[in-house]
């Protein structure tokens, strides 16, 4: 099956973009996936093809249409068999997190609607099923960037785009934490070796250094994530301490 992604933009010469190479771009060439772009300005009943307007109330900057957003997502019609969640991206949306991403990703597809300006109005929410996904609390020009990361994140997980099938299931957030940290060679760099466990070739140990340090390195960065994950009842990370010489 492919999973297909159209997105309502006012860039669509900014997709695939990145996308179109390396492993998401191969897929691409492969069928595993496909992207379509649709420019939502075609959707505009004026004469000047207007998309955005004034905020009513006043304030800075302009803002997107419903009727012109709402005619491009219509007309992007799946069949019955074939319904793909419309997702705007928004940063007062939903965080996107892993678990969405890989739901997206067992799923026929997307369609996204990129923001500009200051935004959708909000009746367009009211009116269609469009589910708003942010980011991340940061505010980005527009959705377009946040459509590629979006479909990024899915295309990866598609069966047979990524080399090796268990690459993905240590992968940080899919066990609910972050991941351990990785090392390569050279051993000795900059007078800093790779951690002594890793070299043993003892396997068992080496699974309980990398699940420590997934709960140390969690603990301490992403405190929220760790409080999910069940905080103190979870594996305790006491006693870890990142061996970096040795
Ligand atoms: N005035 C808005 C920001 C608009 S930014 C506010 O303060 O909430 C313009 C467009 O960029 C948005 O409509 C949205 O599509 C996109 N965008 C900005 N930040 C984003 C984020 N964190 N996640 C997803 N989309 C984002």
């Amino acid at each position: 099956m492919t999973f297909a992604a159209t997105v309502l933009t006012l860039y669509p010469e900014m997709f695939p973009g990145p996308l179109g190479v390396s492993l998401a771009g191969r897929a691409l060439g492969e069928g595993r996936w496909s992207c379509e772009a649709v420019q939502i300005r075609d959707f505009a009943t004026d004469r000047h093809r207007s998309v955005d307007d004034t905020p009513a109330g006043g304030g800075a900057g302009m803002v997107l249409r419903a009727d012109v957003l709402a005619a491009a997502l219509d007309s992007v019609a799946d069949a019955e068999d074939l319904r793909r969640p419309a997702i705007a991206l928004t940063p007062r949306g939903t965080p996107l997190t892993q678990a969405r991403v890989r739901a997206l990703a067992a799923g026929p597809g997307v369609i996204l609607l990129c923001g500009r300006f200051e935004g959708f109005d909000e009746r367009l929410f009211a009116a269609r099923a469009i589910e708003q996904v942010s980011l991340g609390d940061i505010v980005l020009s527009g959705g377009e960037p946040a459509a590629l990361a979006l479909l990024d994140a899915c295309v990866r997980l598609l069966p047979g785009v990524m080399g090796a099938p268990s690459s993905g299931v240590d992968e940080s957030f899919e066990t609910g934490l972050l991941e351990y940290p990785h090392y390569t060679r050279p051993v000795e760099w900059e007078g800093r070796s790779i951690p002594e466990v890793l070299r043993s070739g003892d396997h068992a140990r080496i699974a309980a250094w990398r699940k420590q340090q997934a709960a140390t390195d969690t603990r301490l960065r992403r405190p929220d994530l760790w409080e999910r994950h069940g905080g103190a009842r979870g594996p305790s990370p006491s006693g870890a301490r990142r061996e970096t010489d040795g």
